[in-house]
């Protein structure tokens, strides 16, 4: 097993639930993506209720809050302990590799030799950031979401971020109320609202079945995969954060970063389309969520449908911002994440540099499995709740691979 997160740990109990052999390779310590690579105000925007591992669910004071950085660790150290994972931290990979009957694993501690390998190496290792980067003018501070820990860290004045999801809104919401004047472009995204007919929205997304729609039942599964995280936070007062509300704020919306010429940012004029097909996917999603409650007799357990007003198109979006006028100091490229898989030396890894899996069964390497990435096999996959479903899929195929009943994928 490669990682300690939360989905190499969930593996790894299940695994031992199994009794098979294995053991746990970190190159940090356990739960090592939350105390190295998040901002320091970062809390989980899945309520504590939904912290659910094998063998573990929430039991505190506060089921609806959400999680700091510092509890998250806690919660996976507490879980990496109570399943006595056998995790060997500081221990790096540096390549992985094919060898008779197996797999080499090299480590910058000495090499192992296993039948099988999982990895759980993280689906977001590295900051996905566009090539237009490169023609940033050098006396503007570029920033990943991996980089940023608070708006102190930033030089003084104007900061564009680039991207509005999750990590987007987050970080527009807070560096403009720091005082910095934010301008924040935007291009596809997947708006929600913290909480729907009473309930707070991933309620609906689990309950209703949505979340576990199964990889082989999705219809544009590469898309699927593909698909922003939402505009939510974890706030203690659950308030919604949208551009609406970004907006109101004060802060600047622009449209989605086309190009950097002659140090000038040039936006997308197509906003208005990007609010629409955000607000009709809004308005889908709350009535397949409707249509489960009326189905399921829930209609007078949660409150009465509700829609929201369609997100507000500013009446004049600049188109290009002068990038070395002073007006910006700092970029914050909010543009996603991907894994890093530098170190695999197997023919895995197709054209678009992605994994080839089928719901992690890795093709094209028999008896090596992944865990942890985009709906890899049901649409909660990435997220603490979707991780047991998968492991238990996953170490129930490597349990018949061992056994030598499974032709290779
Ligand atoms: C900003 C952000 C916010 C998120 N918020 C939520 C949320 O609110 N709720 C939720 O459920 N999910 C959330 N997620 C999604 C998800 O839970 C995290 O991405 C989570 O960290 C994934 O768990 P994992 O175990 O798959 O990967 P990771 O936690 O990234 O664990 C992978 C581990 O592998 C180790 N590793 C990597 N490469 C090597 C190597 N070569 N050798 C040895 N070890 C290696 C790393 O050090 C790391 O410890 C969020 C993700 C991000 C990025």
């Amino acid at each position: 097993m490669i990682g300690a997160g939360h989905a190499g740990l969930a593996i790894s109990r299940v695994l031992s639930e199994h009794s098979i052999d294995h053991i746990v390779l970190e190159r940090g310590e356990v739960a090592n993506s939350w105390r190295c690579e998040r901002w320091d105000s970062l809390r989980l925007l899945t309520p504590n209720w939904q912290s659910r591992l094998p063998g573990y669910s929430y039991n505190g004071a506060d089921p609806d809050g959400f999680m700091t950085m510092p509890e998250v660790v806690e919660l996976i150290s507490r879980f990496a302990a109570a399943s006595s994972a056998p995790v060997r931290t500081h221990t790096t990979v540096t390549a992985l590799s094919c060898i008779d009957g197996g797999y080499r694993v090299a480590t910058d501690s000495g090499e192992i030799r296993c039948r099988s390998v999982m990895l759980a190496s993280g689906g977001a290792n590295i900051a996905r950031v566009p090539a237009v980067r490169q023609a940033v003018p050098q006396r503007i501070e570029c920033v990943t979401a991996f980089d940023y820990r608070n708006p102190d860290r930033l030089p003084p004045g104007g900061v564009l971020i680039v991207g509005a999801s999750a990590t987007g809104v987050q970080l527009a919401d807070e560096i403009q109320r720091s005082g910095r004047p934010v301008t924040l472009s935007v291009g596809e995204h997947v708006r929600l609202p913290r909480t729907y007919r009473g309930r707070d929205v991933l309620w609906w997304m689990e309950s209703s079945g949505v979340w576990s729609q199964r990889y082989d039942e999705i219809d544009d599964l590469e898309r699927a995969r593909r698909l922003p995280s939402p505009q939510l936070v974890g706030a203690p007062e659950h308030a919604t954060l949208d551009v609406n509300v970004l907006r109101a704020a004060g802060v600047e919306i622009v449209g989605r970063l086309a190009a950097i010429r002659d140090g000038r940012a040039l936006f997308s004029g197509g906003l208005r389309n990007q609010f629409a097909l955000a607000d009709l996917k809004m308005e889908r999603l709350l009535a397949t969520f409707d249509d489960w409650a009326c189905n399921n007799a829930l209609n007078v357990e949660v409150g009465p449908a509700e829609r929201f007003p369609p997100t507000a198109v500013p009446a004049s979006p600049r188109l290009s911002l002068d990038l070395r006028s002073g007006e910006i100091r700092s970029i914050i490229w909010a543009t996603g994440f991907c894994p890093d898989y530098r170190w695999l030396d197997l023919p895995v890894i197709n054209h678009k540099g992605e994994l080839r899996h089928d719901g992690g069964v890795v093709v094209g390497a028999p008896g090596v499995y992944a865990i942890g990435l985009p709906v890899l096999r049901r649409r909660k996959s990435t997220f603490m709740l979707g991780a047991e479903d998968d492991a238990r899929d996953l170490v129930g195929h490597l349990a018949r691979y061992l056994a030598g009943g499974v032709r290779p994928a």
